[in-house]
This record gives C-alpha cells, sequence and structure tokens, in this order.
C-alpha cells in the first residue's frame, strides 16, 4: 500500500493531503529568489488552513512571512495560526465597515486602499480607535509589460486606483483622517508564464513607483510589488524557479531607490499558489466507470464541490487535471458525483486501468482547493484534510456547514 492508499484508507475519500515540510521547502525557495531585504506576504486566499499559515510564519531555516487577507474568517485564521494584527495586511475592494472595526479592534494596521471611498471608511473606523492606519494604495496601472494568463490591470477594474488619475485624487485623499498614506500596493499579475515575463512586470512596477513618488511628492515607506510566481495546478510538474529574479530586482531598484537597502521605502512582495500549490495532493476514491458512446468516464467522490469549483482563480474554462501516474494506460473524462455536466475535473486526460474502489491522486493541489471549491453544491461533506510533517500525520480535519438561527429571525 502506497501512502495515499494508506491514508485513504484510515480518512476516506476525497481526502487532501498536504505535506507541511514542503510548504516550509517553498518559502525557503521563494525567499532566497527574492532579495534579503524584501518581505513576502503569504496570501490566506490559496489555502487558509491553520496549520499551512502556521507553516509560513513559524521561523524555521528561513525568514518569516507576513499574512494578508482579504476577509474576517482569513483574519481568523492568521490569527489561530499566530500572526499579529501588525503582521497583516488587509486588502480588497469591498471592505464593510464591520469588517474594518473587527479587523483594527484586533490590531490590523495595514489596509490596502482601492478607491476612495474604501480610504474614508479606513479612516473613519481607525479614528473610531483613536488609532492611525496605513494605508497602501492599491494601484491599477495604465501599461503593463507581461503577457499572462491572467490580468489585473490596464483596464476598468474594481481593484485600485487608475495610475494616470491618481494626481487628481490624491488631494482629497491627503485630507482623510484617521490614515496615514504610506504607500503602494500593485498585483499586475497571477502566475506569470516564466521569469522574464516576471522580471518585465517587476522591472515595470518599481519603474512606476517611482514616477509615482515623484509626481505625487508620496514619500514611500512601504512598496508591494506583487507576486505572480507560479507552479502547476493540478497537473505535474515542479514549482518554478528564479535564478535571475534577485539580482534583477536589486538592479531595478538601485536605480529607481537608492535607499532600498536601508529600507526607504521597505519592499515586499506577496504569493499564494507558489508557497502552498505543491504541498497537496487530492486523493479521490473511484465510484463508478462507465462507456456512454465509446468514450469512457471514471466517476469520483470529488468533483467540483472538492477542488477546482473557480477554476483555479481566474481561470474562466474549465480544470483541467492529469493525473501523475506512470501506469496510464487509457484515456477517460474524470467527472465527479455532482448533477450537472459542469462536473468535470479532465476531459479525455490519460488514466490508468481504475475500476470502483480506486483511487487517484491528483498532483499540485495544495493551492485554491477546498476554499475555491463549490463545498456546498449539492451538500456533500467537504474532503478530509490530513497534515503531514516529517511523514507523519500531525492532524486531520473537515471543514463542518451548519445553519444557525440568527437572533432577528421570526423563531430566533
Ligand atoms: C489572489 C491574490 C494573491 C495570490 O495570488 P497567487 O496567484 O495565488 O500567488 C496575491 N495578492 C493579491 C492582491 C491577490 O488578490
Amino acid at each position: 500500500m502506497n501512502q495515499y492508499e494508506d491514508l485513504s484508507a484510515r480518512f476516506g475519500t476525497p481526502l487532501y493531503v498536504y505535506d507541511l515540510d514542503e510548504v516550509a521547502a517553498a518559502r525557503k525557495e521563494l525567499l532566497d529568489a527574492l532579495p534579503e531585504e524584501f518581505e513576502l506576504f503569504y496570501a490566506l486566499k490559496a489555502n487558509p488552513h491553520p496549520e499551512i499559515v502556521r507553516a509560513l510564519r513559524e521561523p524555521g531555516d528561513a525568514r518569516s512571512c507576513r499574512a494578508e487577507i482579504s476577509s474576517t474568517g482569513e483574519l481568523a485564521a492568521a490569527l489561530e495560526a499566530g500572526f499579529s494584527g501588525d503582521e497583516i495586511l488587509y486588502t480588497g475592494p469591498g471592505k464593510t465597515a464591520g469588517e474594518l472595526s473587527e479587523a483594527i479592534g484586533l490590531g490590523v494596521r495595514m489596509f490596502s486602499a482601492e478607491s476612495e471611498t474604501d480610504v474614508q471608511h479606513i479612516g473613519r473606523t481607525a479614528d473610531a480607535h483613536g488609532v492611525v492606519a496605513d494605508c497602501l494604495l492599491r494601484v491599477n496601472s495604465a501599461t503593463a509589460s507581461a503577457t499572462t494568463s491572467i490580468r489585473m490591470t490596464g483596464a476598468p477594474s474594481q481593484f485600485g486606483f487608475e495610475s494616470e488619475t491618481l494626481g487628481e485624487v490624491m488631494p482629497r485623499l491627503r485630507r482623510i483622517s484617521g490614515v496615514h498614506l504610506a504607500g503602494l500596493h500593485f498585483f499586475p499579475l497571477s502566475n506569470a508564464k516564466d521569469e522574464a515575463s516576471l522580471i518585465a512586470e517587476f522591472t515595470h512596477t518599481i519603474a512606476l513607483a517611482a514616477q509615482l513618488q515623484q509626481e505625487l511628492e508620496l514619500p514611500l515607506r512601504f512598496v508591494d510589488i506583487g507576486g505572480g510566481f507560479s507552479v502547476p495546478y493540478a497537473t505535474p510538474g515542479r514549482r518554478a524557479s528564479y535564478p535571475g529574479l534577485r539580482d534583477a530586482l536589486a538592479a531595478a531598484l538601485d536605480e529607481h531607490f537608492p535607499a532600498w537597502r536601508e529600507g526607504t521605502p521597505r519592499f515586499a512582495c506577496e504569493s499564494g499558489r507558489y508557497l502552498v500549490g505543491a504541498s497537496g495532493a487530492l486523493v479521490a476514491g473511484v465510484s463508478n466507470v462507465k462507456v456512454s458512446r465509446g468514450r469512457k468516464f471514471v466517476i469520483l467522490d470529488a468533483g467540483i464541490n472538492t477542488f477546482g469549483g473557480m477554476s483555479g482563480l481566474g481561470r474562466l474554462l474549465p480544470v483541467t487535471v492529469e493525473l501523475d501516474d506512470t501506469r496510464a494506460v487509457d484515456r477517460a473524462s474524470l467527472v465527479g458525483p455532482l448533477c450537472t455536466p459542469g462536473d468535470m475535473l479532465g476531459r479525455e486526460i490519460k488514466v490508468p486501468e481504475l475500476g470502483p474502489g480506486d483511487t487517484v491522486v491528483v498532483p499540485n493541489a495544495g493551492a485554491y482547493g477546498p476554499t475555491a471549491s463549490l463545498l456546498m453544491f449539492l451538500g456533500r461533506p467537504a474532503p478530509a484534510e490530513v497534515m503531514l510533517r516529517g511523514g507523519e500525520v500531525v492532524s486531520a480535519s473537515r471543514i463542518e456547514h451548519r445553519r444557525t438561527p440568527l437572533s432577528g429571525s421570526a423563531h430566533g
């Protein structure tokens, strides 16, 4: 029995198996690829499991990450994993008054602000708590350099201030009390296709940050230049490596921010998928195998309710799973158990000989797994999630949904 079969016999399927040593390895690899002065935010949306988050915080042989969150649920996960409020960056275009109050009350002091009213709301809440919050103005750049799979700038968007009109709103932003306009936040791309595109995008971002600092007379204390670090999603393969990134970033910063090594300003990158993608595998059980008009369908106990409900976030095409299985002898469509033809994990992919009771293992499923899936759809239980360290199980758990009566309801 291999380890996945052993674990699925113990915990059932569908089952996520995460290796915390792999999370630690990814953190070290990415931090080593960046200049040592850089900070690195972990975007919890890729996987908010508290033990994954803790593995990215706890000092080992690498520096610690900080936490980037966008909801009170992620805030709770970050705090549970041991982060303190001052290690957290709160982002997102729709922060509500309630969320802001909770975050500031729990010590969060750095926010990425995405609109004028967002800055007002942050300032108002900070004032009410008698504190000043640092705002990074998120910038939606008018121009971009790399070709990428997910692009978030250069077009009309709910994200960020347009770089070309930021100058017009600056006087109004400066009058808002309760906030300190501490810096800029960029997140122009996700999952860059190669190192050259990533470097081109970062170089562009650094030049734009310098230009905005000068034009807006905004002394920057902190600049988050975004991410785009890539790892295969549910297909075999390794994390990308970035041998030239460190020197390329240093060169661009030497040119545009001569005091960056002294921390003026401080720089950060952010990542979700790269840090956790390779740490996880999804083990699914085969319920049925059937042939329909000459095509084979392998029906699993895991579908888009378990994996890839959002298709890896922003990929609007269906998820395309590939198995890392050298026994592959056949082609079949891997489908889930849900009553919708959209429950397709991989169409006509290579598979081994499979029958009811067998298991398949989807590799590189540690990012955008349960958290980005349609967990509630069709009422199946959430998958079990098992954490390994040193090859040993350190925890096993499952998310539970339950309906709770609200006190304002008729019978509450
Ligand atoms: C989603 C998101 C990330 C993480 O993206 P990955 O592609 O998983 O690295 C980072 N920053 C922001 C602002 C995001 O919205």
